[in-house]
């Protein structure tokens, strides 16, 4: 029987070439009807023998018809009336209201299709390192301006030659419409350079062998990427490693690696199946694997901490370089300390001149500088940690759609800011710390340029509550908008909550550094009852002093005094802990002006922050008294735990009934002294100290249980990027009968704030009835 019908599919189905494969699909079961995009996602209609259509959607929904990076979360079908006088199947232009929003699409990594054709000699793309389809390649990286057409692109001053032009307009080929697509003939070149910018190789040959080479004599070379500039050196020497960390600046922060298989990985590295999987991943990130012990990987790559990140090769240039055998390398970002990435020629000669020997440089220019994104697991589950290449700028779809754009301006750590459009949460890449001159220059040029890509203008602004935020004076300069101030931690919560598609009411368990209560105390360990709507404080990690805000987060003296003197009250005398404090600062003197300015509250502030507390437990436990950089001795007080303890330290839960629960830890912290006085071991005081948090965090949820009849527990904030807190506390919450919720395709730290303050104020405005359903 013939019969037409209209087909709506939802998802990710924009900018992935899913239309080409309507249509090939179509032409093959000899289909008339015709496809568009338009602002929900692809709209079909088909026409013919029932069975074909029947036969349509099963190829197009499975199997190697779908388009590998395209994504159906819905298809649904009418009957429609027949139409008389169709000639075949057409892919109509986009209706195009709105589709600004889905036709950019994140960077991909090289497919195998791509790959097999770079090496194979007969191809015409044979070895050529620029190699793409419509599968993979760069997108977002290159993206000047809307439409997503080649002219608008970064390629636009590549003209295609014959070949390449017969498949970006074949719809039945592989590149059709595939704006990056070029080959040696017509598209970018690479060269090599020294480290004054002077060209010492060209052709491609000669460019990768000499690069290898260099590489395995242990220099420093920058390669030009996807989304910037790497600093590579060979992983397994450990004065080339040294001598990178030396010149950019980077004591101790742990490097990322790549290599070119999962074998090579796992001779240093445990790599589970998930793992794996999310190795191989279009995205391609960085993902946090166990180390194996006794590895070859140079001591330097990454002390002190139990992961190495690894990566596996994602442009065809990386596949070109370790085919010259080269076995492992570092591959970290091409920048100075924690400046923006570097993605322009001229600007990574200038800068990185005296950090790498030479410069690989291409001339296909990045417009947007997008860093690698780094993932870890919790509970089996992939959890991002940095969120950029692979992922930006794939929205979150909300249900109901907005009539005014929003600006989130997120906060000024791991900043990343987000826009609100129609029903799409649009967020940045990971922009970085403002406080950088730099990185805060280049958060306001991304937030003109993405505002101009997404065509988003702002009535609606939202940033956070802390007045002294870089961020929040930017928002509250943007004249003629409404600005919400939302609290940081309900942000946290309320992005958990825009992940799962909810609006709450939730217990909301927030373990993190640092933010800005609405006491005006800084708040880090949290207990509230959140929606989109509002929340209200349940209870929180019993304040403490802290001295001199700005460099508290820095030196682990000032948190364990300050913790120190709220456990032993009168009984804290300086003398009496001289064995405990002088291996966290030796300087006596130093010692004795913190406990008097926190004695005389002489710039101090109280507050909850559990992100001090690891810090302090770190450096009692000895190891190391300073974070050089973020987390730095919580990660190293997490890779100390020992196997296996189950016992935890003593606390309580106290309060007046009119105000919040508070988590008194002054048991926890005395008792954890006297157990390194006894000379217990570190892993197991370690252990005892995250048991004891775990413990604590489970009952205070069990009592704001009682007190809402609320049973799902929402976990977030950067203190959950500790996997060992993480999986015990979800274990416990479970075990009793918890719904537990964390954050997966955004970070649990600071990086994951836009999305919440974005969709707390999407709420709002909807509350506000200027929302269509
Ligand atoms: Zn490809
Ligand atoms: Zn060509």
């Amino acid at each position: 029987m013939i019969k037409r019908q209209k087909i709506f599919i939802t998802g990710r189905v924009q900018g992935v070439g899913f239309r080409p494969a309507v249509y090939r699909i179509a032409q093959v079961l000899g289909l008339c009807g015709f496809v568009y995009n338009d602002t929900k996602g692809v709209t079909i209609e088909l026409q013919g023998e029932e069975e074909k259509i029947v036969e349509f959607l099963t190829r197009l929904q499975s199997g190697t018809d779908k388009p590998p990076l395209a994504q159906i979360e819905s298809c649904s079908a009418v009957d429609i009336p027949l139409v008389d006088g169709e000639d075949g199947f057409v892919i109509e232009t986009s209706n195009s209201q709105g589709t600004a929003l889905s036709q950019v699409t994140a960077d991909i990594a090289t497919c195998r299709d791509c790959l097999a054709e770079m090496a194979d000699k007969k191809d015409f793309r044979f070895r050529y390192p620029f190699i793409n389809c419509t599968n993979c390649g760069p997108r977002y990286s290159i993206v000047e301006t809307i439409p997503y057409d080649r002219p608008n692109t970064t390629m636009s001053v590549f003209k295609m030659c014959s070949r390449c032009a017969a498949q970006y307009t074949d719809v039945t080929d592989r590149r059709f419409h595939a704006q990056p697509v070029a080959c040696a003939a017509c598209g970018p070149k690479i060269w090599l350079t020294d480290s004054k910018g002077k060209k010492i190789e060209t052709g491609t040959e000669a460019v990768i062998a000499k690069t290898a080479g260099l590489l395995r004599s242990g220099r420093v070379v920058a390669i030009k990427g996807i989304g910037g500039f790497h600093l590579a050196a060979d992983a397994l020497n450990n004065e080339a490693v040294e001598r990178l960390r030396q010149r950019k600046r980077r004591d101790h922060k742990p490097f990322a690696m790549m290599a070119d298989s999962i074998e090579k990985i796992k001779q240093y590295a445990v790599v589970s199946e998930s793992a794996q999987k999310l190795l191989k991943s279009p995205q391609s990130p960085i993902v946090l694997l166990p180390k194996k012990r006794d590895c070859t990987i140079a001591h330097s790559v990454a002390s002190g901490v139990d992961a190495f990140g690894f990566m596996l090769c994602y442009a065809p240039l990386d596949y070109l370089l370790f085919k010259q055998g080269l076995e492992v390398l570092v591959m970290t970002s091409g920048n100075i300390s924690d400046e923006p990435l570097i993605c322009k020629n001229e600007k990574a000669l200038v800068t990185l001149g005296s950090v790498a020997d030479a410069f690989l440089m291409h001339d296909r220019e990045i417009y947007r500088q997008v860093d690698d994104s780094i993932v870890h697991f919790v509970e089996h589950q992939p959890v991002l940690l940095r969120r950029a290449r692979g992922y930006v700028p794939t929205p979150i779809l909300m249900e109901k759609t907005c009539r005014e754009d929003i600006f989130a301006a997120g906060a000024d750590l791991k900043n990343t800011f987000c826009l609100g459009k129609q029903n799409q949460l649009i967020c940045s890449e990971h922009i970085g710390d403002l406080e950088d001159a730099d990185v805060y220059h280049h958060y306001i040029s991304s937030i003109e340029h993405l505002r101009g890509l997404f065509e988003v203008e702002p009535k609606v602004v939202v940033c956070d509550l802390h007045p002294g935020y870089l961020s929040t004076r930017y928002a509250l300069s943007l004249a003629g908008s409404r600005v919400i101030q939302v609290q940081h931690h309900w942000a946290h919560i309320a992005s958990v909550l825009a992940e799962h598609g909810l609006g709450g009411p939730v217990i909301g368990l927030v373990c993190d550094g640092t933010g800005y209560g609405t006491d005006g105390a800084i708040w880090g360990c949290e207990c509230m009852f959140a929606s989109l709507e509002k929340f209200e404080r349940f209870g929180h990690f019993a304040y403490y002093d802290l001295a001199g805000a700005d460099k508290a987060s820095k030196e682990a003296i000032r948190p364990v005094l300050g913790l120190l003197k709220e456990a032993y009250g009168d009984d804290f005398e300086l003398r009496k802990f001289g064995w405990l404090l002088e291996r966290i600062e030796p300087d006596a003197n130093r010692q004795r002006i913190i406990s008097e300015q926190i004695e005389k509250r002489i710039n101090t502030v109280e507050t909850s922050s559990l992100g001090r507390v690891f810090d302090a437990a770190a450096a009692m436990l000895g190891l190391g008294g300073y974070n050089h950089f973020e987390a730095q001795l919580p990660m190293a007080l997490e890779a100390a735990i020992a196997d296996g303890a189950e016992e935890h330290y003593n606390f309580e839960l106290a309060g007046r009934a009119d105000e919040p629960l508070q988590l008194d830890s002054r048991k926890m912290i005395k008792e954890l002294v006297a157990d390194i006085k006894d000379g217990q071991a570190a892993g197991l005081i370690s252990a005892k100290f995250h048991n004891t948090l775990a413990a604590a965090l489970l009952e205070m949820a069990k009592a704001a249980r009682q007190s809402s009849k609320l049973n799902t527990a929402v976990l977030s904030g950067g203190v959950f990027c500790n996997r060992y807190l993480t999986n015990r506390l979800v274990n416990l919450l479970k075990k009793s009968d918890f719904t537990v919720l964390f954050n997966s395709e955004f970070p649990a730290n600071d990086g994951g704030i836009s999305l919440g303050q974005a969709a707390i104020a999407a709420h709002a405005a909807a509350r506000d009835s200027s929302y269509e359903t």
